[in-house]
């Protein structure tokens, strides 16, 4: 398709060249020969008046004609410098055309591949999203076809599909909201509003959103914050800080501590989440920020309540809407400090 399309795209690029090319062409060539015949006729008009005051042809003086080789010569060459034209306009643009063939399908290469990218991009995207969508939609239905085919079943039975259905709808609920964050910070290139606000703020909401599953698993998360101001956007920025608080609770076993430390280094706002849980291994750590990318250790480990991978693509999407970084440090079965890097 690509190709195909690559090839089209040229062939619109060389006929719009053409018509420029040929339209000039013509207007140059007409321009020249008229030129070239005013000159031919102002020429013929000075030889017969310089015939008429000449010895050399008395027979004809008087009579007002110019002798005939002499006309045929003037002919002869007005058409040949009509016909030299001619063949250097042709030439001038058959060299437009194979110079502008191979521009143009350069250029259309160019043209077209962020398009493709993005369109590849996409399909990836939608094809991973349904992988990940057929995986509880799968045992919810199967679960339910069993319920419906046996007859015998109690209502406790009954009770306990609902409740397990009920938590497959609720993994699909998140994953679907995860799916549509990561598209919105996908396709918008700036964060909706941005404005002046305290850091410490956000660091303090964000720790109040995972403050359930912290202290479901008694992990502390202790704060080092220095007062910093930045141009941010309060939602996004929150959504990076829970995601990365939300890991650093949910990858670690249970009493451990998490610690959030701000501080400011120049024009950058440097945030440092640490945690001593199951760190990441050198195998993984490149590809951890990927979409759907669930580390070897996270599965292994049974990490409940583990996500689909998407939190930190999130995040770095919406980092880079702040032109800022995102890096990750890590030790097996020590724990990991993810950074973020914004600019003030
Ligand atoms: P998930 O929703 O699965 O947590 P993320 O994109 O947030 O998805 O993380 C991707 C993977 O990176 C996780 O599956 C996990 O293996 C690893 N990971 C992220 N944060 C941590 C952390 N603090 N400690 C250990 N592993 C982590």
């Amino acid at each position: 398709m690509f190709h195909s399309a690559r090839l089209k795209l040229t062939a619109w690029y060389l006929v719009i060249i053409m018509l420029i090319s040929m339209t000039f062409s013509v207007v140059i060539y007409r321009v020249l020969i008229s030129e070239v015949e005013r000159f031919e006729h102002v020429q013929r008009l000075r030889l017969e008046r310089r015939l008429q005051n000449s010895d050399l042809f008395a027979p004809f003086n008087g009579l007002n004609i110019v002798p005939a080789p002499l006309l045929q010569v003037n002919f002869e060459l007005v058409e040949e410098v009509k016909q030299r034209v001619l063949f250097i306009l042709i030439l001038v643009n058959c060299g437009i055309l194979i110079l502008s063939g191979a521009f143009g399908y350069l250029l259309a290469g160019r043209t077209l591949t962020p398009i493709k990218e993005m369109i590849d991009e996409q399909n990836r995207f939608i094809s991973d999203a349904s992988h990940e969508l057929r995986t509880p939609l799968t045992s919810l239905k199967s679960a339910l076809e069993v319920y419906l085919r046996d007859r015998s079943q109690t209502l406790s039975e009954a009770k306990t599909l609902a409740r397990e259905s009920i938590i497959e709808v609720n993994k699909l609920q998140s994953l679907s909201e995860s799916l549509l964050q990561l598209a919105r910070s996908e396709n918008s290139g700036i964060p909706p509003k941005f404005e002046l606000i305290s850091l410490t703020h956000c660091v303090k909401e964000a720790i109040h959103k995972v403050l359930p599953l912290s202290k479901k698993k008694k992990i502390s998360v202790k704060e080092k914050l220095e007062d910093i101001h930045i141009y941010a956007n309060e939602h996004s920025l929150i959504d990076v800080l829970v995601i990365l608080l939300d890991n650093a609770v949910k990858y670690s076993s249970i009493g451990r501590n998490v610690l959030i430390k701000t501080e400011k280094k120049d024009v950058i706002a440097q945030i440092n989440i640490t945690d001593e849980g199951i760190g990441i291994s050198k195998k993984d750590l490149p590809h951890v920020f990927e979409r759907f990318y669930r580390a070897d250790s996270a599965r292994s480990k049974g990490v409940s309540n583990g996500g689909y991978g998407l939190g930190l693509a999130i995040a770095k999407k919406i980092i880079a809407t702040y032109k800022g970084s995102i890096y990750v440090e890590s030790e097996v079965d020590k724990g990991s400090t993810f950074t973020v890097c914004l600019p003030l």
